[in-house]
């Protein structure tokens, strides 16, 4: 999953995007509306933290421009204390959640990790494909009961497509959602991370749809003879 924060402080972005590391997001960063916006508009993010107050463009801007130009990623924004009516606005231009500075970490990441399993249709934080259970709240994969060490980028992988189960997932569209702008990006180690994640769980989930990408779906019960 790969996420964009848009924050001034520079103290907060800088918590906030090592936060979102630490939790196995890739994580872009703009300091202002107009570069923030930019980002939103050409880049495929699959969740975005908004500032309200920005320079050069404020938050509600940002987001109404995205929301007119048919960008529907969730968006959840920061919203100064008191200020209600910053909250009002924000969910009339197309805000999905918000959270009042200032915050405990935890509760952005909580709130972040709804909003990303709403937005591809699961009901909770932990996802099932066959006997692969993937908690997101702890990042941890169990498969068959037995917790199973994946590195970071293995649990990327896997993540976006159990988020995805079930539907064809490109080589690109991985590549775009689980690195950061200023990663070296080379579509042949998706290859290679794949090879290592059915190594590692043991199980048949991840089948290669020849010519397009990849598909997580629960092993095919043996044929009967
Ligand atoms: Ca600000």
């Amino acid at each position: 999953m790969r996420l964009l924060v848009i924050e001034d402080d520079r103290d907060l972005n800088r918590q906030l995007v090592a936060a979102l590391e630490d939790a196995g997001y890739a994580v872009d960063k703009a300091f202002d509306g107009e570069e923030g916006h930019f980002l939103g508009d050409t880049e495929p993010y699959d969740g975005v933290i908004l500032d309200m107050g920005l320079p050069l463009m404020d938050g509600i801007r940002v987001l109404e421009k995205w929301r007119r130009g048919g960008r529907t990623m969730p968006v959840l924004i920061l919203t100064a204390r008191d200020r209600w009516s910053e909250k009002v606005q924000g969910f009339d231009a197309g805000a999905d959640d918000y959270v009042t500075k200032p915050f405990h970490m935890e509760e952005v990441l909580a709130r972040l990790r709804a909003l990303l399993r709403r937005a591809a249709g699961h009901a909770t934080s932990e996802l099932m494909c066959g006997p692969v259970l993937l908690d997101t709240r702890s990042s941890r994969v169990v498969v068959d009961g037995s917790a199973v060490r994946l590195t970071s980028h293995e649990y990327r992988l896997l993540a976006y497509l159990m988020h995805h189960q079930g539907r064809v997932v490109s080589r690109t569209e991985l590549v775009e959602h689980l690195y950061d702008q200023d990663f070296d990006r080379d579509s042949n180690t998706i290859e290679v991370f794949v090879g290592r994640l059915r190594k590692k769980l043991g199980v048949d989930i991840i089948q290669t749809v020849r010519g397009l990408g990849y598909i997580a779906a629960p092993p095919e019960p043996p044929a009967k003879r």
